[in-house]
């Protein structure tokens, strides 16, 4: 275990002024929501929103309000390269995962696969719920028109893209509904939470049934919420980060397919922690930006994910493809080593989950288990230095040539 300075993958720095404002926020209760609810609504222009105790909660109340509306659908349509937050939230609601394969340079599905998708499944598919990961837009306008049936809802999972805009129009918008996370390690924090976007009336309202059986936090929750809101106060620094990165109960950056997770309304405390989140989450991005930048003009190239304008789209951390599996491994151990923060992604396509049985026998998705091979993701966030972003380019760099 390293001892000293690490950079965590990606952070989204929660200060103690933040949590002093969440104390405080417990006091105003239910107003306080209020406001965060206005706000989030002007920001992004919508007309409903709904906030929650984590994006995969977010999912799986838009999902079962959707069911609703269309009984006879039950399938869910993702990439077959994802966080397993996704089909954990589609089991949690019922609903049966069918994965797409993605095309390798943007991430985005396959197009041609999801088509035939589109051909042999037409009646049974729900909703199609395409991801903007680490920021990186997916093209929701060519998704609306190769979609057979307007029956067929196009859920944004904007889980990693709160604050991104593509076309002038705000990522999580272009959908018929979206939702972000302000879990640790996204485009912005309060440590846990989730919401819901959406322009469709009809829909929102199945949605407002939902929710308002939704459980508050209770005592005990809100007390772990305050616990670990202090917890990453001090322990997301690179400074102190070393020590919960020791500390293997934490899961830091793993992803698990759990359908048993908590769904609860978001509460006054994390609304008080998001007190100025609009120029925060600027703040984060023109950082994030920068060093994105920095990075770009240092690595040498040819590595890169070439996606849909890369440098336009505002990253929460910066992806790169190694094709050389063994340059990836010293990468990985090198930056472990002398803690710079580089990290793999996701550990399988979301069909080799034990748990989904019924996906075993699905075809391979091959550029899926590519990219879940070959992606490495370097740091940007507003705790990497100058000095950091030279160190960890060049280990990257002097890979290239060994
Ligand atoms: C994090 C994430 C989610 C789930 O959000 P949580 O708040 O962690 O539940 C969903 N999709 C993607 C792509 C994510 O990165």
């Amino acid at each position: 275990m390293r001892i000293g300075r690490t950079l965590p993958p990606a952070a989204s720095p929660i200060t103690s002024i933040d949590f002093l404002r969440g104390i405080a926020a417990i006091f105003q209760g239910q107003q306080r929501i209020k406001r965060f609810d206005e706000e989030v609504k002007r920001y992004f222009d919508v007309p409903h929103c709904f906030l929650l105790s984590s994006g995969k909660a977010a999912l799986t109340i838009i999902l079962r309000s959707l069911h609703d509306l269309y009984p006879e659908r039950y399938e869910v349509v993702i990439p077959a390269y994802n966080c397993y937050s996704v089909p954990s939230a589609i089991t949690r609601a019922g609903l049966t995962v069918t994965p797409c394969d993605i095309d390798p340079q943007t991430l985005d599905f396959n197009f041609d696969h999801l088509s035939s998708l589109f051909l042999s499944n037409r009646k049974k598919i729900l909703a199609v719920v395409p991801a903007h990961f680490f920021g990186l837009p997916s093209d929701i306008p060519r998704l609306r028109k190769i979609s057979p049936d307007p029956e067929i809802t196009i859920i944004e999972d904007a889980a990693q893209a709160m604050g991104g805009a593509t076309g002038g129009k705000k990522l999580g918008t272009l959908g018929d509904a979206g939702f972000y996370s302000l879990g640790r390690g996204k485009a912005f924090s309060t440590v846990e939470g989730g919401i819901i976007i959406t322009g469709n009336t009809e829909l929102a309202g199945r949605i407002r049934q939902y929710y308002s059986q939704v459980q508050d936090y209770d005592l005990a929750e809100t007390g772990k919420l305050i616990i670990n809101a202090l917890l990453l106060v001090f322990f997301q620094h690179p400074l102190f980060f070393w020590f919960p990165k020791g500390l293997p109960f934490l899961n830091l950056g793993e992803t698990i397919y759990d359908p048993d997770f908590k769904i609860k309304k978001l509460s006054p405390f994390q609304a008080g922690l998001a007190a100025a989140w609009q120029e925060k989450l600027a703040a984060f991005m023109r950082q994030r930006n920068k060093k994105t930048g920095m990075m770009e003009e240092l690595l040498d190239g040819g590595i890169f994910l070439d996606a849909a304008g890369t440098s336009k789209a505002s990253l929460i951390r910066l992806p790169i493809v190694v094709h050389d599996l063994e340059k990836r491994k010293r990468i990985l151990a090198e930056s472990n080593r002398l803690g710079l923060g580089v990290m793999p992604t996701y550990p399988a396509p979301v069909n080799c989950i034990d748990e989904l049985q019924y996906l075993h026998a699905e075809r391979e998705f091959t550029a899926a288990r590519e990219m879940c091979e070959k992606i490495i993701t370097l740091p940007v966030h507003p705790f990497v230095t100058g000095k950091d972003v030279h160190k960890i380019t060049s280990i990257v760099n002097a890979n290239e040539k060994i």
